[in-house]
C-alpha cells in the first residue's frame, strides 16, 4: 500500500469536484496531482488554489491526463467524458472511483471491460446507507410476492441527468429490467418500477422509495443534507481500492470488507 495516495481529480471544476479538492486537503497521507476539467474551461493552465483558495495547493487544472502518474483517479464529471477517463485508467493501470452518472449501456461495459485490468468501483450514490437500502429492497422484492414500487427523486435545478444514477439503481434493486423508458418529461419506468424527477432550487439528493403491499406499506426515504456526503464516501472508497487487485466493485465490497 502506497504510504501517501497521489489523487487525480476529474471534473474538478465542478460541484462535487471542488467539494473533493477541500476535503482531500482535509486528509492526512493524500496529495492531489492534478484536476482534470474540459478543454473549454477558463480554469486551465491555472493551479488548485483558485479552487481552494489555499495557496499550498500548488497541482495544476488541466484538460487532459497526458504524462500524468497517480495512484487513482476520482472522476465525478460528465458522460461525455467518461471515456477518455477510463481509457487513462486502463492505458496507465490507474484504479478508477467514478460517482459519474448519465452514462450509456455502453459505457457501463466499458467499465466491466476495465475490471479485467485494473480495480474499478463505480456507484450512483457513494453513501454507504444507499447501499444498504438497495439491499434491503432486493430483499423485499424477494419474500414479496406482490408489491408495487414507485421511486421519487429530487435534486437541485443543475443537474443535468435524469432520472437520477440512484434512482435507476435503486429501482434496479427491484426489477431485472434494463429498459429505461421515458413517459413523460420528469416520468420514468424501468420495468414495472415508476420512477417521478423532481428539479427544485439546490437540494443535494433526495430518494423516496414507496413499497405498497396488499396489506402493509412502507416508505424510505433518504436525504442526503450536502454534497459532502458523496464526496466522503468517493474518498473512503478511493482509499480501500488502491489496496485491491484488478476487479469491479460496488460499494457492497467496502460494506462487507
Ligand atoms: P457539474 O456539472 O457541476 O460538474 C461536472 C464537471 O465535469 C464540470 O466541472 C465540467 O467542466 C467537467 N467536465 C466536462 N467535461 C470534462 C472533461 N472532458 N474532462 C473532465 N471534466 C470534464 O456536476 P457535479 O454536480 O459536480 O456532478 C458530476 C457528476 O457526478 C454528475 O454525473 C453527477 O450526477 C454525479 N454525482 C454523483 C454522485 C455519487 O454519489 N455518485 C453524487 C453527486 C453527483
Amino acid at each position: 500500500m502506497a504510504d501517501s495516495i497521489r489523487v487525480i481529480v476529474s471534473g474538478v471544476t465542478g460541484r462535487m469536484g471542488q467539494r473533493l479538492i477541500k476535503i482531500l486537503a482535509r486528509e492526512s497521507n493524500v496529495s492531489v496531482v492534478a484536476g482534470i476539467t474540459s478543454a473549454d474551461n477558463s480554469l486551465v493552465g491555472e493551479r488548485l488554489s483558485r479552487l481552494s483558495n489555499n495557496e499550498q495547493d500548488s497541482a495544476p487544472i488541466l484538460s487532459d491526463f497526458e504524462g500524468l502518474d497517480a495512484d487513482v483517479v476520482i472522476d465525478f464529471s460528465q458522460s461525455d467524458a467518461f471515456n477518455a477517463v477510463a481509457d487513462y485508467c486502463v492505458m496507465s493501470e490507474t484504479p478508477l472511483v467514478s460517482g459519474t452518472t448519465g452514462l450509456s449501456q455502453a459505457q457501463f461495459d466499458r467499465i466491466s471491460q476495465a475490471g479485467h485490468f485494473i480495480p474499478v468501483l463505480w456507484a450512483a450514490n457513494f453513501s454507504l446507507n444507499i447501499q444498504i437500502i438497495k439491499n434491503l429492497l432486493q430483499i423485499f422484492k424477494q419474500i414479496n410476492n406482490q408489491g408495487d414500487y414507485r421511486i421519487t427523486e429530487t435534486h437541485h435545478q443543475h443537474k443535468k441527468d435524469a432520472p437520477s444514477g440512484t434512482a435507476i439503481a435503486l429501482a434496479q434493486s427491484l426489477t431485472e429490467s434494463h429498459q429505461l423508458k421515458v413517459v413523460d418529461t420528469n416520468q420514468f419506468t424501468l420495468g414495472e418500477i415508476n420512477i417521478t424527477s423532481v428539479r427544485e432550487a439546490e437540494v443535494p439528493g433526495t430518494h423516496k422509495i414507496c413499497c405498497d403491499f396488499p396489506n402493509e406499506s412502507i416508505t424510505l426515504e433518504h436525504v442526503a443534507k450536502n454534497g459532502d456526503l458523496f464526496a466522503e464516501g468517493a474518498v473512503s472508497a478511493a482509499r480501500w481500492l488502491v489496496q485491491q487487485d484488478k476487479g469491479l466493485y460496488d460499494l457492497n465490497a467496502i460494506l462487507l470488507a
